[in-house]
């Protein structure tokens, strides 16, 4: 076969096989640098995460392409999100921050207000406060909150637990009882116009995530990892799924795949969330693009 029909034909295939799947907005996928692959590591499974930051990142584009990932929230460090931003040229991502605690990278108040003018920052978050031994509602965070109240700038908070064994290594105030969604109550009441979304849904207290969705029609959740990352969560996201529908409340619940090292877990994601049974296809539409759309206030 000659080359332009090889092109054609993998155009082809491209195409018939992204026809089968819904347009997806990924709200919850991380970037790194090179310092975070310098420890091999394995999932639950046993899979080796990729080799290095340029691997994962084109193991990630590939994965983005092939399964009709329109829009993703990326957060890693700003020199991560600043690799990705610029080897972006479809415009998918909307930029995050990974931080723990708000004096992580230096930004203070005024350079966080800056950065968010300069849209350097247009979703804040992953916020992992339980990794760095807080939450959201202690008052280190207070005056972030209040600015991305006032610029309309939407908030990712973690919830659920981390890595096993975490806080033996690398997140020793991570505790899991920081992680309840309960625990962020305070803001909600504090920052009435804030667009938040809890990330993982609360993982083992989807139950809380879910009363607190029902209390506060602001909040919204994505069910990143827990559709991957292990049977646990896999449990959990399915109770929390199908409760939710029970409830009338899976029109404020998105996509996340949360691939951390390893980009086959986007794949996993979807093909596990496309089987759950219980769930109708417009269901799994609302879930894989229409609820973010909304969210995110995304001009079609
Ligand atoms: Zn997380």
């Amino acid at each position: 076969m000659g080359k332009p029909t090889i092109v054609l034909l993998a155009l082809l295939h491209q195409f018939l096989f992204t026809q089968g799947q819904t347009k997806i907005i990924d709200m919850h996928i991380h970037c790194y640098t090179d310092d975070y692959f310098a420890k091999p590591s394995t999932d639950y499974y046993g899979n080796k995460g990729s080799l290095n930051a340029e691997t994962h990142r084109e193991e990630t584009f590939a994965a983005f392409r092939k399964f009709n990932i329109v829009k993703a929230v990326i957060s890693g460090t700003p020199a991560s999100v600043d690799n990705w931003i610029a080897k972006d040229s479809s415009h998918r991502f909307i930029r995050g921050i990974t931080i723990e605690s708000p004096d992580q990278y230096g930004i203070d108040t005024i350079r966080f207000e800056q950065m968010i003018r300069d849209k350097k920052i247009e979703v804040f978050g992953e916020i992992g406060a339980y990794y760095g031994g807080t939450t959201l509602s202690d008052s280190i965070w207070q005056p972030y909150l209040r600015i991305c109240e006032k610029y309309d700038i939407p908030v990712a908070v973690h919830t659920g637990g981390g890595d096993p064994g975490g806080t033996y290594s690398w997140s020793p105030n991570a505790r899991l009882h920081l992680s309840d969604p309960y625990l962020i109550e305070d803001v909600l009441i504090k920052y009435p116009k804030l667009r938040i979304y809890i990330m993982h849904s609360g993982e083992v207290w989807h139950e809380h995530a879910l009363r607190l969705m029902a209390y506060y029609p602001q909040l919204y959740s994505d069910i990143g990892a827990m559709l991957w990352v292990e049977p646990l969560t896999q449990r959990y996201m399915t109770d929390f799924l199908k409760n939710a529908k029970q409830a009338g409340y899976l029109n404020r619940v998105m996509f996340g795949s949360d691939q951390m090292k390893w980009p086959y877990a986007i794949k996993k994601s979807i093909d596990f969330l496309n089987s759950l049974v219980f769930l109708s296809k417009q269901d799994k539409q609302d879930i894989f693009y229409n609820n973010a759309a909304r969210f995110l206030k995304l001009k079609e």
